[in-house]
């Protein structure tokens, strides 16, 4: 090592030694003329004790949480400590609490912005080895550390430590970054415990630096508050200390970090054999290629991540968005206001969208019941929980229908515990913890699922009185625009036919509501997804829910057979046959004002969706014609796209078809694809299969009129994919 300023990590196990060794080799270091500065990295923060003369220093994060970000000043938590050793301990939360790593990152920050290493030679940064965490690993980033020492004594614990603190090296330096000094070893006086850390030295490839015998020199020093280098009565203790000072001045050559496998250490520190590294390489290189290629990104195709369909976000994210349709509870994220406020905005945009652009009012999502712990630096390190409970209790005493507490990745990570949170609940006002805990508990969908389950599992009361004559809606999507609009499609129907609506879980649904779920004798679900079909099984072996077989139906074809099916399952499907009957009547009746302008027309589709038959049908019905579809199966299941795949040509689509080319054959009037097409031909407009889908007799309606005015609107020479025409005719 050597270069213009020196900074040097001492990493080692608690209580091995190594702020002893630390101070003592900063004291050596300004004893030859080097200015020092010694950081504590350890939440214990008594690094400095001795350097300080017996003094305790305030802790960088104490100082922080008490004084504002731009009136905290690097004086004030700057020690001068003897010999003139700059002295600062980063501090840490209290044992059990908050993240000890994230206070490191949060201090070093702090000291990066006040240049506080730009007035020393040498800085030492003493570190708490036991937990190689990404803020205890900070000061081994090469912007730290450019030399590390490893102190440890011949227990097997401490050498472990010592290993673990190589892996975290060479996972930032790979296997040819040189930045390991040595061993420092701090000896305990324990039978061969010099040829355990020798064997382990010679393994990792590593040099023993330092010897440092068990020596009541120590005691001494630590009872008079000082260093064994400022007494004078221990010769040979200072002479270890000032050599290893005087290597440093010198450039110390620097090594690769060579750490073990569990196996290979303790055979090598407990049984005395060393491991042969080359046997070893040999056997992870084999490894390696007994697994697939790589692909050009890197990923090897064992890998993969497991198909999804493509609405992702966290389960945080899905958990809070679905919880606010608890419509009289209160919603708390345990978060950051970040994490909070893109979950507001994806609560909150389809109403927006829905108010401005259709009229439709959604309550729960213009001003969603929904607030947040507001997780910030201070709780990041010292932990959140009390601000949480304080947060809960106000929340609590507002006598709301319940309180739902969604914890955030920021939380988890911190290691905040929510134990305790539920007690705070009343007999007005239960409180319900979901752990979603950010993307750690998963994506957006299984956030939903996560609180579907955990709302049900505490809610729902087993003993509920029944309602003979009604239906749960289950799993309705809390973003979906179509929300509300099918939701009174649907209970429209139903009521027509004498079957209530008991309750939307969770579409929009009281506490009450969700309590008395088991109220109604038959569930159907919104849609027939597999995140769905998974809901179902556990609301079926949990409570013995009982299912109807089909979905919300879409499509006049399928909610002719759903009143049907459902008016057997109630024993009035009497009453189905007057109210398909009226719809029939509707429906033809927009359907012959449609055809006019729609009849002759042609369709070439692309899509990604199974069940389009209410579409195609709705269609055809007004004399249109599909003249391709093709098929872009990215999941690679079975995909379905009509139950009467002989109605036009079907491909499966490739990079490679010509789309452009088969518009132009097939004479399309409409292309149409789940995203506004960029592929398009003279002539032909192009629309976007909507994202939702409308339940009932009439969900081809509203497309066939869209599709009247676009064609219309080419007619007429206008540019369809102007802004104006967008708002006017899409929304
Ligand atoms: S992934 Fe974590 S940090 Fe990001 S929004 Fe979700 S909870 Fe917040």
């Amino acid at each position: 090592m050597s270069g213009a300023r020196k900074e040097i990590a001492v990493y080692g196990k608690g209580g091995i030694g190594k702020s002893t060794v630390c101070a003592n080799l900063a004291a050596a270091l300004a004893a030859a003329g080097q200015r020092v500065l010694q950081i504590g990295c350890d939440p214990k923060h008594d690094s400095t004790r001795l350097l300080m003369g017996g003094r305790i220093l305030p802790t960088v994060l104490d100082y922080l949480r008490q004084v504002p970000e731009d009136r905290a000043r690097l004086e004030d938590v700057l020690g001068t400590g003897t010999l003139g050793i700059g002295c600062i301990e980063a501090g840490g939360p209290k044992p059990g609490v908050g993240c000890a790593g994230r206070g490191i990152i949060t201090a070093f920050e702090f000291l990066e912005r006040g240049h506080v290493k730009e007035r020393y030679d040498t800085v030492l940064y003493d570190v708490l080895g036991d937990v190689v965490c990404g803020g205890f690993a900070v000061p081994i980033r090469r912007e730290y550390a450019k030399a590390i020492f490893l102190v440890t004594s011949g227990e097997f614990m401490a050498i472990y430590a010592a290993n673990n603190i190589l892996r975290g090296i060479r996972n930032f330096d790979g296997e040819n970054g040189r930045r390991v000094a040595g061993i420092v070893f701090n000896a305990r006086g324990l039978p061969g415990e010099e040829e355990r850390v020798s064997r382990f030295a010679r393994a990792a490839g590593i040099p023993i630096c330092a010897r440092i015998p068990k020596s009541e020199a120590f005691a001494a020093a630590e009872a008079r508050g000082c260093t064994v280098m400022e007494m004078e009565e221990y010769p040979s203790v200072r002479r270890i200390f000032a050599e290893l000072a005087e290597r440093i001045a010198d450039g110390l050559p620097l090594y690769a970090a060579g750490p073990m496998e569990d196996g290979e250490l303790e055979a090598c520190v407990l049984e005395g054999r060393l491991p042969d590294r080359t046997e070893t390489e040999k056997s992870v290189k084999t490894a390696e290629t007994a697994r697939g290629p790589e692909t050009a990104a890197g990923i090897r195709e064992e890998d993969r991540p497991a198909a999804r369909p493509p609405l992702f976000g966290c389960a945080f994210t899905g958990a809070a968005t679905t919880a606010v349709h608890l419509t009289d509870a209160r919603v708390i994220a345990h978060s950051p206001r970040a994490c909070a406020f893109y979950t507001w905005q994806n609560i909150s945009s389809p109403g927006r969208r829905n108010l401005f652009h259709r009229g439709i009012l959604m309550p729960s999502a213009l001003s969603p019941n929904f607030s947040c712990t507001e997780i910030g630096q201070t709780e990041a390190v010292f932990g959140g929980e009390e601000k949480l409970r304080g947060t809960v209790e106000e929340a609590v005493a507002e006598r709301p229908g319940a309180v739902v507490v969604v914890t955030s990745c920021v939380s988890g990570i911190i290691g905040d515990s929510t134990g305790g949170i539920e007690e705070l609940s009343t007999p007005e006002t239960p409180v319900v913890v979901l752990k979603a805990d950010g993307d750690i508990s998963g994506d957006y969908m299984s956030g939903i699922e996560l609180c579907l389950r955990g709302l049900a599992e505490k809610l729902v009361d087993r003993e509920t009185a029944m309602r003979p004559m009604s239906v749960n809606l289950i799993g309705e999507t809390g973003v979906a625009n179509d929300l509300d609009v099918n939701f009174e499609i649907i209970r429209d129907l139903l009521g027509r036919m004498g079957i209530g609506v008991n309750c939307r879980f969770l579409g929009g649904a009281t506490v009450d509501e969700v309590r008395g779920l088991l109220a109604a004798p038959l569930n159907v679900l919104a849609s027939d997804g597999e995140d769905n079909r998974r809901l179902q099984t556990w609301l079926e072996q949990t409570f013995g829910c009982r299912f109807f077989d089909r979905p919300l139906p879409v499509g006049f074809r399928e909610t002719k057979r759903f009143l049907e099916e459902i008016g057997d399952r109630f024993g009035c499907r009497e009453k189905a046959g007057p109210v398909i009957r009226d719809e029939k009547k509707r429906y033809e009746a927009e359907i012959a004002e449609l055809r006019p302008l729609l009849a002759g027309k042609k369709i070439l589709m692309t899509t990604i969706n199974a069940g389009m038959d209410w579409l195609m049908d709705a269609a055809e019905d007004a004399g249109m014609e599909f003249v391709w579809v093709g098929v872009l199966n990215y999941l690679g299941t079975e995909l379905c796209v009509t139950e009467r795949p002989d109605r036009c040509p079907i491909e499966e689509l490739d990079g490679n078809t010509p789309l452009e080319k088969k518009i132009a054959e097939r004479k399309a009037d409409i292309v149409l694809s789940n995203y506004t097409s960029s592929v398009t031909a003279e002539g032909a407009v192009t629309d976007a299969i909507p994202m939702g889908r409308q339940v009932g007799f009439r969900s081809g309606i509203p497309v066939l009129r869209r599709w009247a005015r676009l064609l219309e609107k080419r007619r007429e020479g206008e540019w369809v994919r102007d802004r104006a025409l967008f708002e006017k005719y899409y929304a």
